[in-house]
């Protein structure tokens, strides 16, 4: 290893060489400035004395007040300044691939250097680092698949987790996994980072491990709850849009049926006592008079609006931020201020959105300064609450919600509403708006809800299906699932486990003694869903790629039907119209987007989409999954480097709706025909409903005895989004079954040939 060695001291050398030229250097000392300003600085030793003297330290501290961007950092400089810089490599995780990407930008940025040198990220699907990368940043998936490969981390000298006070599932996994690894590797450093208080229950977890607070400074915030709010705005809430104002009656019907049933029951209750209080009867004809020009379905919007106009009208400057729950409502509501004149001037208002899915370009917008006299309203989910800064925000707006999936381990159904959010994440919202002066913050909920939040969230491991979580804990080859769980910080039900292994079983990923099947090696190489990865690898096998990977890519992005509140018909007939006579919600996909393909190619896709009710965003954006799908299957060796030969039957319909059913399988649902009706059933649920957007709920039969779906979800009753009609002989021969996950495997490449299939098969599945 001598040379290997040398080798590097040269490295670390001419990367301390570097480093001091960049800190000599007008900019680097303009940056240096900057850095030097966070409160995370004047901590600098003593986090880095802290972190050479024991195995795990937590770290606590504002948002914004440098965790993620300046600890890593310092690290590495110091490893450099030491002339060791060659030597470490840093990992840091972080729980979304958007802010792994934005941070890894902006502390390549504050060295001087372009990404991919000395400081790189890894994302699913994408990453940008090289051989001289010594920290990473990544995102804690990421990272686990590396321990599926790499059990001691070889190589690896520091580990930040951070934001571990969100609880995401990775993280909580991570931890078991990093926890056992520590004692296999004592030079191996821990640190987590986490942006409210809660430290004390890492500590404990890790054996008492030392805990740093960095006290931060922020401006005070003042804080208006709904009944100032409205005082503030003159803006009523008359008997009629009460309920719908902000929560809609719906949801909290639904709510009922959730998780912690007495809590939800106790804000019902107090929403609906709050609002019928007199002080609300203050009112202004003049909003009034505005508001009715918006159309019924936006009345949900309305009060957010409100807020805005009031802050655009009344206010000093400053950026706005908003807090919503979703993609949909974000697009949604921005469409509806675009065409609002109470906001004033368009051209002094810089309307930006920010959610998981966001394109990188608009990305930088959000941090950047407007223009003189603009005002800049972001509109985001609640991932603007932790990992990502946005520095000038002075108002922030917060509708009290955010969606998240709850999981009913007794139905085995997961469910995917708009919930209330927890005191600390409202804390947190308000937070924001303190960051470079004094701020405001707008809750939309009256006070006597925010108290009866819980204090915190709930752990996502302890709501959510756990089917991909315990396939990779499978290929991590550390025992029965159950017992692994266990040594999580919260473990999940046992019953959650058992659905989980359950299902893995029935598709064929693991045998009945729960060991991995050959199917379930490679679906735990798949980074997606292992109902997804199963639809590729049959898709590959059957030579029927093409179709089944615009599928997967669709329903691993978003639906790119749009369904815009004012124009739901027009919309749903739209997208029947990709069905015709297919019966199924994945043919349609595959068909628009094949149409928008060939539109693309004769420069009309903007009328294309437009008229079709199509966004063009997302097929983009599945356009380009499409092309990394076939990137990793290829190098799983799943998929021939010659396209055609992966596509001789890609216009065999009936082999698509074939693979589509073992994919989804024993997602399956009969269909009951009655005279005039039909309706469906499940075997878990009894009856069920199809979303009002699947092209199967337009007709009045289907020629089908069962449907497939991809999902279902609870919401009041259970619902099934995207579903195909499949016959009983394709159900028989491709769901479950015959489709033996060691068979498919063993026979990859040519023992069924295309031949064999189309005599014997294909007759029988239409
Ligand atoms: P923390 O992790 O403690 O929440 P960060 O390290 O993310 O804090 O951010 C520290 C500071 O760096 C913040 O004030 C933030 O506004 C600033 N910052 C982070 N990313 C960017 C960026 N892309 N552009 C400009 N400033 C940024
Ligand atoms: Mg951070």
């Amino acid at each position: 290893g001598s040379l290997m060695e040398k080798v590097l001291q040269r490295r670390s050398l001419q990367m301390r060489n570097m480093q001091r030229a960049w800190e000599e250097s007008p900019e680097g000392k303009k940056m240096l400035q900057g850095r030097m300003s966070l409160p995370a600085f004047r901590e600098k030793e003593r986090l880095l004395q802290a972190i050479a003297q024991n195995q795990v330290i937590i770290i606590s501290g504002e948002t914004g007040c440098g965790k993620t961007t300046q600890l890593p950092q310092y690290i590495l400089e110091s490893e450099i300044e030491s002339g060791r810089g060659a030597f470490c490599n840093i990992i840091c995780t972080q729980p979304r691939r958007i802010s792994a990407m934005a941070v890894a930008e902006r502390v390549s940025a504050e060295r001087g250097e372009p990404l991919g040198e000395s400081i790189g990220y890894k994302v699913r699907l994408e990453g940008m680092k090289g051989k001289n990368t010594h920290l990473l940043f990544c995102t804690s998936g990421i990272l686990l698949r590396r321990l599926l490969s790499d059990h001691n981390l070889h190589g690896v000298t520091h580990v930040f987790v951070d934001e571990i006070h969100e609880r995401g599932m990775n993280e909580d996994f991570l931890l078991i996994v990093l926890k056992e690894l520590l004692s296999r590797r004592r030079d191996l450093r821990l640190i987590l980072m986490s942006a409210t208080l809660n430290a004390e229950l890492f500590s404990n977890y890790f054996g008492g491990a030392p805990m740093i607070h960095i006290p931060g400074f922020t401006h005070p915030v003042r804080e208006h709850f709904l009944e100032d709010v409205l005082e503030i705005t003159g803006y009523k809430l008359t008997p009629t849009n009460a309920i719908d104002d902000y929560g809609q009656d719906k949801l909290w019907k639904t709510q009922k049926q959730l998780v912690s049933r007495k809590r939800k029951n106790n804000i019902t209750v107090l929403v609906e006592d709050a609002l019928s209080q007199s002080s609300f009867e203050n009112y202004s004809s003049k909003v009034r008079d505005s508001l009715s020009c918006w159309t019924p379905e936006s009345i949900g919007f309305n009060l957010i609006e409100v807020v805005l106009c009031h802050i655009c009208r009344k206010e000093r400057p400053g950026a706005v931020l908003v807090f919503m729950t979703g993609w949909d409502d974000i697009s949604c509501l921005k469409n509806q201020l675009k065409a609002n004149p109470l906001l004033g001037d368009p051209n002094r208002v810089q309307l930006l959105t920010c959610h998981g899915s966001m394109a990188t370009s608009e990305q930088n917008k959000i941090f950047e300064h407007p223009p003189p006299n603009v005002r800049k309203i972001v509109l985001a989910t609640n991932m603007a609450e932790a990992s990502i800064t946005i520095n000038d925000v002075v108002f922030v707006v917060d509708c009290g919600k955010a969606k998240e999936t709850t999981y009913d381990a007794l139905n085995n159904t997961p469910c995917l509403l708009p919930s209330w959010i927890s005191q600390a994440s409202a804390r947190q919202r308000k937070g924001r708006a303190g960051r470079v002066q004094s701020g405001e913050c707008y809750h939309l909920y009256p006070r006597c809800v925010y108290e009866a939040f819980s204090e915190y969230q709930l752990p996502e491991l302890l709501r959510t299906p756990l089917n991909s979580l315990c396939l990779q804990i499978k290929s991590l080859q550390v025992g029965r699932i159950g017992e692994f769980l266990s040594a999580a910080l919260q473990p999940p039900e046992p019953l959650a486990v058992q659905n989980a292994v359950d299902f893995l079983t029935k598709i064929g990923a693991l045998d009945e003694n729960e060991n991995l099947t050959h199917l379930g090696e490679y679906l735990s190489m798949l980074p997606v869903d292992p109902k997804l990865g199963k639809m590729l690898i049959m898709g590959a096998f059957f030579r029927c790629f093409d179709p089944i990977v615009t599928i997967v890519a669709g329903l691993s992005v978003r639906d790119p039907f749009v369904l815009p509140q004012d124009r739901k018909d027009q919309a749903t007939t739209a997208k029947s119209m990709f069905s015709a006579k297919f019966y199924s919600d994945h043919i349609a996909l595959i068909r628009a987007y094949e149409g928008w393909k060939t539109a693309l190619s004769e420069q009309t896709a903007y009328e294309y989409c437009w008229r079709h009710y199509l966004s063009a965003q997302t097929l983009q954006a599945i356009h380009s999954l499409r092309n990394q799908f076939h990137y990793i299957l290829q190098d799983a060796q799943l998929l021939e480097a010659e396209a055609g030969l992966n596509n001789r039957l890609s216009h065999n319909q009936p082999l698509v709706r074939a693979i589509i059913c073992a994919g989804l399988f024993p997602g399956v649902a009969s269909v009951v025909h009655r005279e005039t009706s039909m309706s469906f059933k499940t075997m878990d649920d009894g009856q069920v409903f199809l979303y009002g957007n699947s092209v199967n709920a337009q007709y009045q039969t289907i020629p089908y005895p069962w449907l497939v779906f991809g999902e279902k979800v609870k919401v009041n009753s259970v619902f099934l989004r995207d579903t195909t009609g499949v016959s009983d002989s394709t159900l028989i021969l491709f769901g479950g079954g015959l489709v033996n996950g060691a068979l498919v495997i063993s026979a990859m490449p040519y023992i069924i040939s295309c031949v064999l299939l189309h005599v014997l098969i294909c007759p029988f599945l239409s």
